[in-house]
């Protein structure tokens, strides 16, 4: 009889299954017989991806889309045969707000990322002051830093383009994409390229204009995709838990075990690991994928590998909670011609930011009603993300009453908790990854992969699952 070689998998978020996805094709096109086996704590799969249908709202308590100049979600989608279920964002609104001195401002068209990259519009904004867009266009002429290495996404923003840039942009912009806190974020871990684009360019308005110009040509060059032009962010018509069930029936069943919490793992003489869990007998595996959160990783290692255990623990985490809300359409007096609106740090309010769901997304709320998804919590306000229910609904209604006008109460909500959700790359990210790789690697058949380590959007997951898969696969051949 041949021994039939086994892969677990531990953690059921998308980075897990992109991983036991990613094994089931390979063993199906070279017809190899291999035991894959996804462990997931929870009674349900999808991590962070939480989609519920309560109808007529369709509501996201996690992720609502992904980005597609990252191609590995799209990518996966296609394989899934899922293509004809992308959803555009609607063409009826764009752009967002920025909430400060007390109104909402329109975040001026052409501003990428941060970055301005049209005059006009920029002049005539009233978000910045006039010295604040002068202390902007000065990264026109201030000269490129010398010294390379990493540094935070504040002291970056402040040197190139000034302080009101990183108050009224950067911070709620891009540091809000990580619910983080731009003091400590380590721009060469979260988004290295604006590096890339000041030393390219010189100036990150440069940079940005050069890198658009670069984009086009190629754009021009290729021959284009087939079906609907794909906008920037996108979703699926039934939500992200549509991808999550198509990789469950795809990856089969009888794989994926819900309601399982692994306690340890344990090297066996022989060079497998023994996975343990209360109430189940241990099995072994001749390799193991662990896709979970980094401190829970942690928990797993702590016993056989203490020093992995400690490098993971200090991947620092902060909470945040999701709050829908269901309004008539006449409830709010505002003309809802953006996708939403971002709070600065420095308006001192206790919402991060409010999608404008159903007007962002199709298929999201009937015609005469509103969904809208407020955000609160993240680094600089973690102790809102624990409070009460009602305490949590109160506080988002009254911001919603002062910001939007909106004075009815909801005809429905629904509430979200993240603890310890977000992961936070800080200074010091990517060396802490180096030590952990140096363990890894002497590890045989021992793989991390997800959101704590090379991206937390969903493309980098699923990149990075797929390829924990491959080497898994390779090295078991
Ligand atoms: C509120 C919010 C909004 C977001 N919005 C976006 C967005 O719009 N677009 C985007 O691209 N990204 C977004 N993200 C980020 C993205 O959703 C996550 O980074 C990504 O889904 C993480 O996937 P993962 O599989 O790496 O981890 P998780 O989804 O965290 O999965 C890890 C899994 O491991 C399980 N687990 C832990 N310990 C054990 C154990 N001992 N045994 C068994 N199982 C265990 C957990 O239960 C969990 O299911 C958002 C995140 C949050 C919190």
């Amino acid at each position: 009889m041949t021994y039939k070689k086994k892969i677990a998998i531990i953690g059921g978020g998308i980075t897990g299954l992109a991983a036991a996805y990613e094994l089931t094709q390979q063993a199906h096109q070279t017809n190899t017989p291999i035991e894959i086996e996804l462990f997931e704590q929870a009674p349900e799969l999808g991590g962070k991806i939480i989609t519920k249908k309560d109808d007529p709202y369709l509501v996201e308590g996690g992720p609502d889309c992904f980005i597609v100049e990252k191609p590995w979600a799209l990518q996966l989608i296609k394989e899934l045969g899922l293509e004809n279920e992308l959803l555009n964002t609607s063409s009826g609104a764009s752009g967002t707000f920025v909430f400060d001195n007390n109104a909402l401002h329109r975040l001026p068209d052409g501003v990428m990322m941060m970055v301005p990259t049209k005059m006009l519009p920029f002049l005539a904004s009233k978000l910045i002051s006039w010295p604040g867009k002068i202390r902007m266009g000065c990264d026109l002429f201030i000269p490129r830093r010398k010294e390379t290495g990493d540094e935070t996404l504040a002291s970056f923003v402040r040197r190139r383009l000034g302080k009101e840039a990183l108050d009224k942009m950067a911070e709620p912009l891009i540091g809000g994409i990580h619910a983080g806190n731009p003091e400590n974020m380590s721009l060469l871990s979260t988004f290295p390229r604006f590096l890339e684009m000041e030393q390219d360019g010189g100036s990150l308005i440069v940079g940005m204009l050069k890198r658009q110009k670069k984009m086009a040509d190629m754009m021009k060059k290729r021959t284009p995709a087939p079906g609907p032009k794909k906008t920037f962010f996108i979703s699926l018509n039934e939500g992200l838990g549509q991808l999550v069930n198509k990789l469950e029936t795809v990856i089969g069943n009888e794989k994926i075990h819900c309601g399982r919490k692994i306690s340890q793992l344990k090297q066996t003489s022989d060079n497998r690991w023994l996975i343990e869990e209360e109430n189940h007998d241990p099995i072994t595996a001749d390799a193991v994928i662990v896709t979970t959160e980094a401190y829970a990783a942690a928990g797993l290692v702590k016993n056989e590998l203490p020093r992995l255990a400690d490098l993971l623990n200090e991947i620092p985490y902060v909470s945040s909670a999701t709050v829908s809300m269901a309004f008539p359409r006449k409830a709010i007096p505002h003309a809802l011609d953006a996708y939403g609106f971002i709070v600065p740090k420095i308006a001192n309010r206790r919402i991060m930011a409010v999608t404008w769901t159903s007007i962002k997304w199709n298929h999201r709320a009937p015609q005469d009603m509103v969904l809208l998804r407020a955000f609160v919590g993240g680094a600089q306000r973690q102790e809102l993300a624990a409070c009460g229910d009602q305490e949590m609904l109160n506080l988002v209604k009254e911001e919603l009453s002062s910001i939007m006008g909106i004075n009815t109460p909801p005809e429905k909500s629904w509430i979200y908790r993240w603890p310890k959700g977000m992961p936070q790359y800080v200074i010091g990210h990517l060396d802490r990854l180096e030590a952990i790789d140096a363990i890894t690697k002497e590890q045989k058949g021992l793989y991390l992969a997800g959101a704590s380590y090379r991206g937390i959007g969903i493309p980098d997951c699923i990149n990075q699952g797929r390829q924990a898969a491959v080497k898994a696969w390779e090295e078991l051949k």
